[in-house]
């Protein structure tokens, strides 16, 4: 396991990585300790599965743009503000999404392209988005903008593809909005087909822009197995994955149930999920855009049946419609899946008062060097 002691020299500023400097093994221990604390009162909590290589595992890479003294900066917020720390290089992100951040830095300065001012609203470009399929080698870069006017765009996207053969998709987003999410909603395709492929558990997957994708593929594998795992399929089930962004749990298990039905609120997700039904060739599954809760509550009111409940919900955790309906429809396991063990031992509370019983819970480690953990628990009625 790796045990090196690697020093971030901008740590303190950034603040993203709130276990900088602790030994890889000592975080793990950490991670399980608080695990233990918080869903041990439950059920048996495994040991916690650790990353061989806890580097640049990040998929995802984002950095906001900013100007210091008539020079383009690229970083990250420091926590909890809206101030740039410069990093040009982060140990827990992609190295190749963060060389291009660099390109795409320079060639605003070289090319003389404002970059967005936060307190005058004046300036185009406001962040960068990157997105790498580690097993498809694919890259998409989001542009994001101001406003949809791109000057030099042709020869800004040349220069940049020449510098970067290896990106295959480029995409402009427009932000106008005074806000703090990244991302707007109109987006423009400059080069590529507008979102790039990545394999997990041997199902090809189609990600956009905007949709939810685990950050750590690596260890998105052995979660999605161990969860598939515990649900005991035998074919027969007819499950549901709820929360289920692209798609990504439920496709994995249709190989091994009678029918998955999806709900996922975001509709590119939703969009991205029908399409890697397709590209999979399964038909045995089917996806609903609706607020998972809202749309539990009509299955059990319709009294519909269900074997498996997996559920994946955000880090502030399902609420009370969604785990009434559960308990109303009543499926013989749930396979909770949480990055936040704070909000799964709420809601463990709330399913353990209501006629289940947590069997095992099996923590990953997502998140190699922050503070954040991912749990797996079984549920049996
Ligand atoms: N299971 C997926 C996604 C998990 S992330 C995966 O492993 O890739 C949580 C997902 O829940 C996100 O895609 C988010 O858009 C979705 N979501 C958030 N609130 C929701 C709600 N109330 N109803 C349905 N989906 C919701």
């Amino acid at each position: 396991m790796e045990n090196r002691q690697i020093k971030c020299p901008k740590a303190r500023q950034c603040g993203g990585c709130q276990l900088q400097g602790i030994s890889y093994e000592e975080q793990l221990e950490q991670k399980q300790k608080k695990t233990e604390e918080l869903i041990g009162p439950y059920c048996r909590v495994f040991p916690i599965c650790g990353m061989e290589d806890p580097y640049h595992y990040r998929n995802k890479v984002h950095a906001v743009l900013d100007h210091k003294k008539g020079k383009v900066i690229s970083g990250i917020y420091a926590e909890g503000s809206h101030r740039v720390v410069p990093v040009d290089a982060c140990l827990i992100e992609d190295e190749k999404a963060d060389e291009i951040i660099v390109t795409i830095r320079e060639l605003l300065q070289s090319f003389k392209l404002p970059v967005y001012d936060e307190d005058t609203g004046r300036g185009l470009f406001r962040h960068i988005l990157i997105r790498v399929g580690k097993t498809s080698g694919q890259i998409m870069v989001v542009l994001v903008m101001a406003s949809p006017i791109f000057p030099s765009k042709n020869n800004f996207i040349r220069v940049l593809r020449q510098k970067h053969p290896e990106i295959t998709t480029i995409v402009q987003n427009i932000n106008d909005q005074d806000t703090s999410m990244v991302l707007g909603e109109r987006e423009k395709v400059l080069y590529g087909k507008g979102y790039i492929t990545d394999t997990l558990c041997g199902k090809v997957f189609r990600i956009s822009s905007r949709s939810f994708y685990q950050i750590n593929p690596v260890q998105t594998e052995k979660l999605y197995q161990k969860a598939i795992h515990l649900a005991s399929l035998t074919g027969k089930e007819r499950i549901v994955d709820a929360y289920c962004g692209i798609g990504t749990i439920g496709l994995i298990a249709s190989d091994r149930v009678k029918q998955v039905i999806g709900i996922e609120l975001n509709e590119d997700a939703v969009r991205d999920a029908m399409k890697n039904a397709r590209a999979n060739n399964v038909s045995n599954v089917e996806f609903y855009c609706d607020d998972a809760g809202d749309f539990m509550r009509e299955m059990a009111a319709n009294g519909e049946k269900v074997d498996v409940v997996f559920m994946d919900p955000p880090r502030s955790g399902s609420d009370e419609i969604f785990l009434s309906s559960v308990v109303q429809l009543a499926p013989k396991r749930v396979v909770y899946i949480s990055c936040n063990p704070e909000t799964m031992a709420r809601d463990l509370e709330y399913l353990t008062d209501h006629g289940y019983r947590a069997i095992t819970a099996w923590p990953f480690d997502m998140f190699p060097s922050t503070a954040h953990i991912e749990v797996v628990t079984c549920l049996s009625r």
